[in-house]
């Protein structure tokens, strides 16, 4: 089936701007699978990829919980199968980053690093970003040993010494992957009980290579052109303490990308769009999909789902809109 859209006006500023049935910004596995899904449909979507294909999965070494992979897979890897599979079927996938949107009309208009879109119908996957300590060194000392990816700078920490900061899924998992090359690996949690699920704590605890220290923050990094030491705060009676390190990874959850959204589509004060169970927003012709839209699952598994019923209902959107045309 292929659709037409002849109910919708175009703006008189837009004779470079690409028009697209359905653009997909974000390239994790919410994006791609709504591409997958609404170039199943014949919609042609343009995928968007941000900064790096197939989000913040691609930067995790090894993904066991994604089913269909009893042996695991790599992030990267499942990034490409999942572009791959969705270019097998007529999505267009772009390297390129959206950085303006305007949803007061359709199409949308959508300003991006190379250009401009109009979009019929958007879904919105721009996925999460890792956040900050925000304490003093951290900036200046990102890159030369303090980072935010084990999978992309652990082969750097070969036979150092390495701090993980959180006591979530992701400090264990990057823990434990960080001890293949580091001689030891300090999780620094500031409770004495970890968020982590049970199978991550038990490998973690069992782990020679992981020691924990409990109640506890990093207030300082410090080192001149590389990571020397960190200044560490106990959470129960503020005594300070310094401890000699080479690498720090922080792992303390994610901000949700939707700067760009703001005082267009609703969003908790966090920062999380709202949405329906049929993936909609306040704004007709506006989906979402992924981490974007969700605090609390956070899996490649439940994002990808989001991905798929997102299409779904822009399909069903679009028919509507067909029909009554
Ligand atoms: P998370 O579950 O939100 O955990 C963040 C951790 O960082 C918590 O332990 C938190 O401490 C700590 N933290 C937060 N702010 C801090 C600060 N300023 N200073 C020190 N510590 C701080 O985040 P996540 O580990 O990235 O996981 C996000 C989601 O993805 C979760 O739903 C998780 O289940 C999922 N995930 C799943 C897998 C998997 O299934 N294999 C892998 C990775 C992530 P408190 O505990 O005290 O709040």
């Amino acid at each position: 089936m292929t659709f037409t859209f002849s109910g919708i006006s175009t703006p008189s500023n837009s004779s470079d701007s690409k028009h697209v049935k359905v653009l997909v910004l974000g390239s994790g596995p919410a994006g791609l699978t709504a591409a997958l899904y609404a170039a199943r449909a014949e919609l042609e979507p343009v995928v968007l990829t941000g900064i790096e294909l197939g989000g913040q999965a691609a930067l995790t070494h090894t993904i066991e919980n994604y089913p269909g992979f009893p042996d695991g897979v790599g992030g990267s890897e499942l990034g490409e199968l999942f572009q791959k599979q969705a270019e097998r079927f007529g999505a267009k996938v772009e390297f390129d980053t959206a950085n303006t949107v305007d949803l007061s009309q359709r199409p949308f208009q959508v300003g991006t690093d190379n250009g401009q879109y109009l979009a019929d119908t958007l879904i919105v996957a721009t996925g999460a970003r890792p956040n900050h300590l925000e304490i003093p060194g951290e900036v200046e000392l990102t890159g030369k040993g303090v980072s935010y990816c084990a999978t992309c700078d652990g082969w750097f920490f070969k036979e150092k010494k390495v701090v993980v900061v959180g006591g979530g899924d992701s400090a264990l998992e990057e823990a434990l992957f960080l001890t293949r090359f580091a001689t030891s690996v300090t999780i620094i949690h500031r409770r004495d009980n970890l968020r982590a699920g049970k199978v991550l704590q038990n490998r973690a605890l069992s782990n020679p290579k992981i020691n924990f220290i409990w109640n506890s923050i990093v207030t300082q990094v410090v080192g001149s052109d590389k990571v020397t030491s960190l200044k560490l705060k106990d959470t129960l009676d503020s005594t300070e303490s310094m401890l000699p390190v080479d690498g720090l990874f922080i792992f303390i959850g994610h901000t949700p990308n939707t700067q760009m959204f703001k005082g267009q589509l609703d969003m908790d004060e966090l920062g999380y769009i709202h949405a329906n169970h049929l993936m909609e927003t306040n704004i007709p012709g506006v989906f979402v999909a992924g981490e974007v839209a969700d605090s609390h699952f956070r899996q490649v598994i439940t994002s990808a789902g989001m991905g798929a019923s997102a299409a779904i209902q822009v399909t069903h959107f679009l028919e509507k809109e067909l029909v009554s045309a």
